[in-house]
């Protein structure tokens, strides 16, 4: 008889802020810590204007990450923050 183990999974979170370029509106997502905590200025991509992360935070949500041996199989929302100023 076969034994059917079931899949050892783990899980890990990041937080993630979403950015709007307020010069072209392109939409950007970044770690919260490095947005929040840091409130670095970027360079858009698109249309190369500078602005400030924390200025330009639209939404900011928890994603969960469940692995399997260290290995990405599924992502969800854990938990909506949302935007904070
Ligand atoms: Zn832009």
């Amino acid at each position: 008889m076969r034994c059917v183990m079931e899949p050892q999974t783990e899980k890990a979170w990041l937080d993630v802020s979403i950015l709007q370029c307020p010069y072209c509106g392109r939409f950007y997502a970044d770690a919260s810590w490095y947005v929040v905590e840091l409130g670095a200025e970027i360079e858009c991509g698109v249309c190369h204007n500078s602005f400030n992360t924390r200025k330009a935070i639209k939404d900011r949500v928890l994603l969960e990450f469940t692995l399997m041996g260290g290995l990405v199989m599924d992502v969800k929302i854990a938990e909506h923050i949302g935007p904070q100023r």
